[in-house]
């Protein structure tokens, strides 16, 4: 672990990952929140993939060539890094500290291997895993993208089965099938998560406050 960074730090910003098989809707979702909510950043991946119709350079995420990539991996400027269907993607370790300063939560777009060692490392980090409703609403989602070969779409598919087995172990679950309905789920999970957070950070300052003021008219 890098030095002066304690991860498992309490009290410093949130971090949520969304994990979901792709063509669930989490970029969607996290697309649509972070426009509603105040206070989140996106962590922007690092990946070997090319970037697709619309994808914006250090918005989506890092376009890197696999030489610049496998730099990054030997000088551990990784969080997590993982091969998802043939491409590296990798997480570079976030500035919790200035994250804090800022007032800000970090939103993590990780297949469920990257969950899994960001788990490890951030044992308080909020993990969700957004379903589609069914294997033909996903196939119909992917097809409608328009951006996948019929045979990517095949693997995705495939690779579904495997990500929706893991589903169980993260904190919530978000069954996508109405988008709004959806977004309204993760903006809950998002201040519900921020009041517990609160509770643990302006608790003892209210307390303090409460017997100031009864010191001075009781007292
Ligand atoms: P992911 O980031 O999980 O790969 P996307 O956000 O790209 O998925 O969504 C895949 C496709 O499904 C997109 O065309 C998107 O507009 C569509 N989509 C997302 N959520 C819904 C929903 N609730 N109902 C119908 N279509 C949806
Ligand atoms: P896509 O190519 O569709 O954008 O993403 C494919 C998969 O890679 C998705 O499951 C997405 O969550 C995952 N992914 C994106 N960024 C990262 C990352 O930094 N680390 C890991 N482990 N997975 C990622």
């Amino acid at each position: 672990m890098r030095s002066g960074v304690d991860l498992k730090k309490r009290g410093s910003g949130l971090v949520f990952i969304i994990s979901a098989p792709s063509g669930a809707g989490k970029t969607t979702l996290i697309r649509k929140v972070m426009e509603e909510l105040f206070g989140l950043q996106f962590s922007v991946s690092y990946t070997t993939r090319p970037p697709r119709t619309g994808e914006q350079e250090g918005k989506d995420y890092h376009f890197v060539s696999t030489a610049h990539f496998m730099k990054m991996v030997e000088r551990d400027d990784f969080l997590e890094w993982a091969e998802v269907l043939g491409n590296y993607y990798g997480t570079e370790r976030p500035n919790l500290e200035n994250l804090e300063l800022e007032g800000k939560d970090l939103i993590m777009d990780i297949d469920i291997q990257g969950a899994r060692k960001v788990l490890q490392e951030m044992s308080h980090a909020v993990a969700v895993f957004v379903l589609p409703p069914s294997p033909e609403a996903l196939r119909e989602r992917l097809v409608g993208r328009g951006l996948d070969l019929p045979e990517v779409i095949q693997r995705r598919l495939t690779n579904a089965k495997k990500e929706i087995e893991e589903a169980h172990r993260y904190r919530y679950v978000i069954l996508n099938e109405r988008l709004e309905e959806a977004v309204e789920t993760l903006k809950a999970i998002i201040l519900a998560e921020r009041c517990q957070k609160e509770k643990r950070s302006i608790f003892e300052i209210k307390i303090k406050e409460w017997e100031a003021y009864h010191g001075k008219n009781h007292g």
